[in-house]
């Protein structure tokens, strides 16, 4: 997957952003939008790179600031390019800004559209918000619904919110927003950062959010709700190998096109040291990534990392396999170190365990894409 962040500058300023509250100043050197002649450039690039069927994501930023009738553009300009390879497009939004062009666009180009929701108003607006301190609900509430009447579907990406209760928040989701489709994202934190959340919320704070979640999943929802994160885990503990890049060492396999043109690797990594997602590389850069990337960016994307050594003998060692690469990060040992929520996460890959020892249904599809 490649990510294209189309945009570098956002509509709401939401207090976790790890790309706007976080310390990482780069977007400012950025062109609010990306040129025709970068877009264009990029997906030569891409084209360059590899001949295998890619996944392009629009983000930013907030991507839809680039207004619909240039997004059409791209796209049918990235199925042209990318066409014999086989191309999938998706966008990440909040939503504000889509309206009938938009969702016109959307079903045309077969755009895959992931909307961030965090909950009902009040958790979603104490977090969400636009420079002037309004919540947004409101606005991305009604772009679902406008999708919805107009036959484009959606997912919903929405951040763990400690605060606030998992079972309330993932019934107003389900019940309310009418979601069919949700991952819920693990605070970004890693051993430098953990801390304050521990002093705040106690010991294992995602696994006290994470197992009630799965209960009420488990016996009501299973079969005609995904949720990401624990389909995710479901897979590891059948398959005894972790499946997605929340969980294990395989290749990460994305990059990321910043609107100057920069080729860049995990973004969230620059909550660590800003220029730690750099590779030296822009859609310009003549060679091939597997020579040009920095071993970092190398490993992480297209090798992978080994497991940590302080996860060697864990019960979790095939399935958790260390959580995802920048919770593991702290100065002593960099990223060879178990998951910052590494006690979260082994009571709840155990939670999972027990229940998986219960039959799982029948239509339970757990490797649905
Ligand atoms: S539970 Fe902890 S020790 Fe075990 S694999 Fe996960 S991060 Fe490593």
């Amino acid at each position: 997957m490649v990510t294209l962040k189309v945009a570098s500058r956002c509509n709401l300023a939401c207090s976790y952003c790890y790309v706007y509250a976080k310390g990482d100043e780069t977007w400012k050197r950025r062109p609010p939008i990306m040129s025709d002649e970068t877009f264009s450039a990029a997906v030569r690039w891409i084209r360059r790179q590899t001949s295998v069927p890619i996944t392009l994501l629009f983000h930013g930023g907030e991507p839809t600031l680039v207004g619909a009738e240039r997004f059409d553009r791209w796209c049918r300009e990235a199925n042209d390019v990318l066409a014999a390879q086989g191309v999938s497009l998706a966008i990440q939004t909040n939503g504000l800004l889509i309206d009938d062009a938009w969702i016109d666009v959307l079903r045309r180009n077969q755009v895959s559209v992931g909307v961030s929701l965090d909950g009902p108003p009040q958790v979603h607006d104490a977090q969400r918000f636009d420079h002037r301190g309004a919540g947004s609900y409101e606005k991305t509430l009604a772009a679902l619904r406008r999708m919805t009447a107009q036959g484009v579907a959606w997912s919903i990406l929405s951040v763990i919110n400690f605060d606030h209760d998992p079972v309330g928040i993932h019934r107003h989701l389900v019940d309310e927003v009418g979601a069919d489709s949700i991952d819920y994202l693990l605070p970004d934190e890693n051993h430098e950062t953990v801390g304050a959340l521990h002093e705040r919320y106690g010991p294992t704070p995602v696994a006290d959010w994470l197992i009630p979640l799965f209960d009420e999943w488990w016996q009501r929802d299973l079969i005609r709700i995904r949720v990401r994160v624990l389909d995710s885990m479901i897979v590891a503990l059948k398959r005894q190998s972790a499946w997605t890049g929340q969980f294990g060492n395989a290749p990460l396999g994305y990059l990321i096109v910043e609107s100057d043109g920069t080729v860049e690797g995990l973004d969230v990594l620059k909550m660590i040291r800003p220029d730690m997602a750099d590779t030296g590389l822009t859609v310009w850069s003549p060679q091939p990534i597997g020579i040009g990337l920095p071993e970092l960016h190398r490993k992480a994307s297209l090798e992978g990392f080994p497991l940590p050594r302080g996860c060697h003998g864990c019960r979790e060692a095939e399935t958790c396999a260390g959580g995802w690469l920048p919770h593991r990060y702290a100065r002593e040992n960099a990223f060879d170190n178990p998951s910052a929520w590494c006690t979260d996460l082994y009571q709840l890959f155990g939670h999972v365990r027990d229940r998986l020892g219960t039959a799982v249904p029948l239509a339970y599809a757990a490797d649905r894409p």
